[in-house]
């Protein structure tokens, strides 16, 4: 077996271990678009050291050559599709089309042309540097910018530069005089090394991104209300620790809102349980076009929510939680007429989050208690309290 054999045969093991990483994060997270597509690119390009193979050791080197061609051409430009997709951009996919088509057409056009000649071997190489090009393109565009996608963008545009020079080592090293000695010349053993490597870096940040992507994603779905879009209890607690800790660094008190639905039984009993969460997601859509910068809003689950607002007083919370009850109300106009009760209770710099949330669901409860479709304020002793100790504290 020739010594280039080696490196065709290292790759068709590389590409393989690739297309099965990224069908191993498909299989565990089946929302992951990207990795399902980077799986098939890899399982495309890995026909392409195996026809390298077949050109030497079988009597069809020019069947296998053009396929192998084909199938290169096809991953690159499909890695240039998955790479814009991945990054939320439009891909260029008429474009690439173009260009594979046109990239055949050049390659049947020079078949059996003079190798080693320098522009037969430019043209050769010209379609992957190009596709490569729109590769380094798509993943400029990922938002926002990380080291991680600087350094992919920097390795696609080195790949796309490397196809020319490869030109060049062809014309410098000989590649062999037929296709068939191809896989015997120095240049084979140069081209699947460098290809292959660059290859495998490209592979692996592209299998970090994806991987990353996918964490992210699930621990996001976590955290989050598929009904309303709003964070959940979770989701909202997570979100909260930065909050309440520029709160405290800056002195600012954060105003804390439940809220819960009125005799919401009534409504499912009266319009059925859909109709109920149509209810319930209009009230989160209410919440969020009334939430001021840097407040978090989340549904604590069924029909009770939770407002956050840094940097505000207890009575604009107040007012702010009264606007929202009074948009729901009018919302009710135009569908199912629902009302909502609401409790502000403060907390001030330093305070545990945990006892003011039983402060505004005392609040709460106190506005059930006086009929229903109204806010309530906690009492601010607490609250003088505990800036009494801070300032005891601080001297
Ligand atoms: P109040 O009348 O003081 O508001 O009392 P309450 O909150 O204790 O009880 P309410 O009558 O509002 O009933 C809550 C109901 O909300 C119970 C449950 O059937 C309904 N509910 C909870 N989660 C969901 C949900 O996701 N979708 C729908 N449609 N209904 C829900
Ligand atoms: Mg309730
Ligand atoms: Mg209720």
């Amino acid at each position: 077996m020739e010594v280039g054999a080696f490196g065709l045969a290292a790759n068709v093991g590389v590409a393989l271990l690739f297309a099965l990483s990224f069908a191993a994060i498909a299989i565990t997270d089946p929302g992951e678009r990207a990795a399902r597509r980077f799986a098939v690119a890899y399982l495309i390009g890995m026909m392409t050291p195996i026809c390298e193979l077949l050109v030497s050791y079988t009597g069809y080197p020019a069947f296998f050559s053009i396929l192998g061609y084909a199938s290169f051409l096809a991953a690159t430009l499909l890695s240039a599709h998955c790479i814009a997709r991945f990054n939320h951009r439009h891909s260029p996919h008429r474009l690439l089309a173009l260009m594979f088509v046109g990239g055949m057409v050049v390659r049947l056009a020079i078949h059996d042309g003079p190798r080693n000649w320098l522009p037969y071997e430019l043209a050769y190489q010209a379609p992957f540097a190009l596709a490569m090009l729109v590769s380094a393109w798509g993943a400029s565009q990922a938002r926002p910018r990380r080291l991680l996608t600087t350094v992919l963008t920097v390795d696609l545009t080195v790949m796309a530069i490397h196809f020319p020079l490869k030109a060049l080592a062809a014309v410098w090293l000989g590649s062999g005089e037929t296709e068939r000695d191809y896989v015997a010349s120095n240049y084979a053993v140069l081209s699947q090394a460098s290809t292959g490597l660059l290859l495998t870096s490209v592979g692996l940040i592209l299998l970090l991104l994806v991987h990353e992507a996918s964490v992210l994603r699930s621990r996001s779905e976590a955290n989050s209300d598929p009904l309303t879009g709003l964070d959940n209890r979770r989701g909202l607690f997570a979100r909260l620790a930065p909050i309440l800790a520029d709160a405290d660094r800056d002195g600012m008190p954060v105003q804390v809102v439940l809220f819960d639905l009125d005799a919401f039984k009534a409504i499912n009993d009266r319009f059925g349980h859909a109709e109920g969460d149509r209810v319930i997601a209009g009230f989160g859509a209410i919440l969020r076009a009334h939430l001021p910068q840097g407040a978090v809003a989340a549904r604590m689950g069924g029909e009770e929510f939770a407002v956050m607002v840094p940097g505000i007083t207890l009575d604009s919370g107040w007012r702010l939680a009264e606007r929202i009850r009074h948009a729901a109300e009018r919302a009710g106009g135009s569908g199912i007429a629902f009302t909502v009760s609401g409790g502000v209770a403060t907390r001030a710099p330093g305070m545990a989050i945990e006892p003011v949330l039983a402060r505004a669901d005392a609040a709460l409860y106190g506005a059930k208690a006086q009929g229903r479709n109204r806010v309530v304020r906690a009492s601010t002793e607490p609250e003088r309290a505990a800036a009494i100790m801070t300032l005891d504290r601080t001297g």
